[in-house]
């Protein structure tokens, strides 16, 4: 413990920055922190229990063989009577998508959050997926949990110095909907706020 608190220590007013939010784990070096905010589970496990929970996790777009992958995810997702919306916050269904992706991912398929993965055609779910492997092939190159495609140069710009202008519906309650103008609507599913356009995912 007293290394991390010596790592802990200010080198300089500016180092390490405050904890913002539910933070539950900081992994810190000289010169790099990664925070872990308001997970689900935040426990400490023995190498043996971290492996049993990874045996466990769904198919991660980073990891392992990407046909097996989508097979995985297809079969994961088409045999529950569960809403997508929460299939796709299921670590089991598919590892990380997280609160941003899925609302950006079921508005960029214009699907309705709340069909169950049984009734959605297979060609709906493996595009999803190829989706999804894209957005995260995006997020590891800029950083940013950037959502929306085929931005001007402006507009990219934009997007990337502002979460605001970044997605399609995530945080966007009450404001207009950027395809069709309709409020954007949210609900709390699986404990998170789901945000969806009522025209263009009805
Ligand atoms: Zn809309």
């Amino acid at each position: 413990m007293s290394e991390q608190e010596k790592l802990e220590a200010p080198v300089d007013g500016d180092w390490p920055p405050e904890p913002v939010g539910q933070v539950r784990v900081r992994l810190l070096t000289p010169t790099a922190v990664a925070d872990l905010r308001g997970p689900t589970v935040c426990e400490v496990d023995t190498p043996e229990q971290a492996q049993a929970q990874i045996d466990k996790l769904g198919p991660d777009p980073q990891v392992g063989d990407p046909v097996a992958n989508e097979e995985r995810f297809v079969a994961g997702v088409r045999k529950r009577n569960v809403a997508i919306a929460l299939l796709l916050m299921d670590q089991a269904v598919v590892s990380g998508i997280g609160n941003v992706y899925r609302a950006e991912l079921l508005f960029r398929a214009r699907q309705n959050p709340f069909t169950p993965g049984r009734e959605l055609p297979e060609e709906v779910v493996r595009a999803l997926w190829h989706d999804w492997v894209h957005l995260m092939s995006i997020g590891v190159e800029t950083g940013q949990m950037l959502t929306m495609d085929d931005l001007s140069p402006e507009d990219l710009a934009r997007a990337m110095a502002s979460r605001d202008d970044r997605h399609w519906v995530y945080h966007r309650t009450g404001l207009p909907c950027r395809v069709c103008g309709t409020p954007i609507a949210m609900q709390e599913l699986g404990g998170r706020k789901l945000y969806w356009c009522p025209v263009d995912q009805a």
